[in-house]
């Protein structure tokens, strides 16, 4: 078979609901593979957000009923087509989608019946295959909450002709979330026994959604090589590694790519001046213009732009700005940070920028077009996060001629060549030990490149044209697909 059917299962697809980089992925690589032939299709849970963005939707099934524990829940099924015209397949279930969050609220923590809520959505997967007469090769699956559909599709496959040739191709886009639920959960499922076992989805007494996935889907993925490997270390395997280990002839990474459209600084609307690797003077404009902007004295002009835009977690290295933070300050150079989460991460933040009004600047919002004009404007961009399954806006800056300086791990390590070693190649500044005073070391050692300006815009120049496109990972999925599909 030449182009596998494909079927996206996945709790979240931008534009329709997101929460992070999964929904970035699960709405762009379908465009991507579908430019390459695929038949692909997506299929995800009718969350309120869907119905406010008013996506036109057509009926497809209604009143369908799913088997959850000692329930029958009935279900309705929707479809609509994405903007690059890939078939979208909704799951109608208001009591369980019809919220304001996906998967619970800032606090009251995760909703209760979130397994139930994806079991149901696992189950209805298979529904809709029986309900379009579609039957495709693979069901590629994505983090804990799509898990129990790669056990549902182990066994089905063995039952009904119809999906005897199927098989789940199954992504972690980030480890640490895994859906563990109380082993009285495991009624819900409708799996036999021994599915409740080292070998299936317990997980020290628990129900572990993502470890179905990892045990029963033919082919495992991830986000970037560099965390396909760290996954199966102690360090960053969550408790998983051992079964990663176990399954490492079946895992592959496959570094995501961006939107390369909505991020590209030669067309760019969201930035005062568009520019090229070939003309970078409206980069300088960009600059000039956020640091009056953002109030910073005239003279920052002069010195380089350091910036971070970050979720506030612990993942993403702030413990390590937070130690440096009067060091640099020491340093020629301002720095703008814009990020929500953690309230603590954020007043402290907010702390030092009042110390240092006039190099620090923190931003406690979300804001893309903000993101978007400090990317263009900046010079150096940080992502010191402690792991990274992949990480967007180290590619995003690469783009944008912004220097990244990373935390040489997972899909950072794999996106930035670091220029200390390989000067004529290196396209950023990498440090391997995460420690405060090796991002201070290497921090420092980007100011004194940026004085070198013909070696710094050749460095620039270069980033700037890495190929970080999706039809580049797309080609990569299909050859796995090819894969799965060519088992007998
Ligand atoms: P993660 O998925 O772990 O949050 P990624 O780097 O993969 O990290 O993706 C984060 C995305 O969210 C990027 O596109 C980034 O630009 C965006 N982002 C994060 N915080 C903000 C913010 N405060 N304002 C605008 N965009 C943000």
């Amino acid at each position: 078979m030449k182009y596998p059917g494909v079927l996206f299962c996945a709790s979240e697809v931008s534009p329709y609901a997101k929460t992070g980089g999964l929904a970035d992925v699960a709405g762009a690589l379908p465009a991507a593979l579908q430019g390459l032939g695929c038949d692909v299709r997506i299929f995800m849970p009718l969350y309120r957000s869907v119905r406010e963005q008013e996506h036109p939707l057509t009926p497809l099934a209604r009143n369908l009923s799913v088997p959850v524990g000692v329930h029958d829940y009935t279900v309705h099924l929707w479809e609509s087509r994405t903007a690059a015209g890939v078939p979208v397949y909704f799951l109608e279930k208001d009591e369980f989608f019809d919220r304001g969050f996906l998967y619970g609220t800032p606090t009251t923590g995760d909703y209760e019946d979130n397994a139930e809520r994806f079991v149901t959505f696992c189950r209805s997967a298979y529904l809709l295959c029986n309900r379009l007469n579609w039957y495709p090769s693979v069901f590629h699956l994505h983090d804990w909450q799509t898990g129990l559909a790669a056990a549902y599709l182990d066994r089905l496959r063995r039952r009904d002709s119809n999906f005897a040739h199927s098989g789940a191709l199954f992504t972690i886009h980030n480890l640490a979330y895994q859906g563990i639920f109380p082993a009285v959960h495991f009624g819900l499922t409708g799996l036999p026994a021994e599915a409740f076992s080292p070998q299936g989805m317990e997980f020290w007494g628990n129900c572990n959604f993502l470890k179905a996935g990892l045990v029963y889907s033919d082919i495992l993925t991830t986000v970037s090589r560099g965390y396909s490997l760290e996954i199966q270390t102690a360090a960053l395997g969550h408790g998983l590694d051992g079964v990663l280990r176990e399954r490492r002839d079946r895992l592959h990474g496959i570094l995501n790519g961006i939107d390369t459209e909505a991020w590209n600084p030669e067309t760019d609307p969201l930035i005062p001046c568009r520019y090229s690797a070939t003309d970078l003077s409206g980069k300088r404009r960009c600059k000039k213009e956020l640091i009056a902007e953002l109030g910073l004295p005239a003279e920052s002009r002069e010195t380089p732009l350091l910036s971070m835009i970050s979720r506030l977690a612990g993942q993403k290295g702030f413990d390590l700005i937070e130690d440096i933070m009067n060091d640099l300050m020491e340093l020629p150079l301002s720095l703008v940070i814009l990020g929500t989460g953690d309230a603590l991460i954020e007043r402290r933040l907010k702390e030092f920028a009042n110390l240092y009004p006039e190099k620090l600047r923190m931003l406690a919002c979300f804001d893309e077009s903000l993101a978007h004009r400090i990317e263009a404007a900046s010079d150096i961009f940080l992502m010191p996060s402690r792991y990274e399954p992949c990480g967007l806006n180290q590619m995003y800056s690469l783009r944008y001629g912004t220097v990244p300086v990373v935390h040489a791990t997972g899909g950072l390590d794999d996106s930035v060549i670091d220029v200390m070693e390989h000067p004529e190649s290196g396209t950023g500044f990498k440090f391997r030990e995460y420690r405060a005073s090796n991002l201070l070391e290497t921090v420092s050692a980007a100011l004194a490149f940026h004085r070198e300006k013909e070696k710094w815009t050749a460095m620039q120049r270069r980033g700037m044209s890495q190929d970080f496109s999706w039809t580049r990972s797309a080609g990569e999925y299909l050859d796995l697909y090819r894969l799965i599909a060519a088992r007998k």
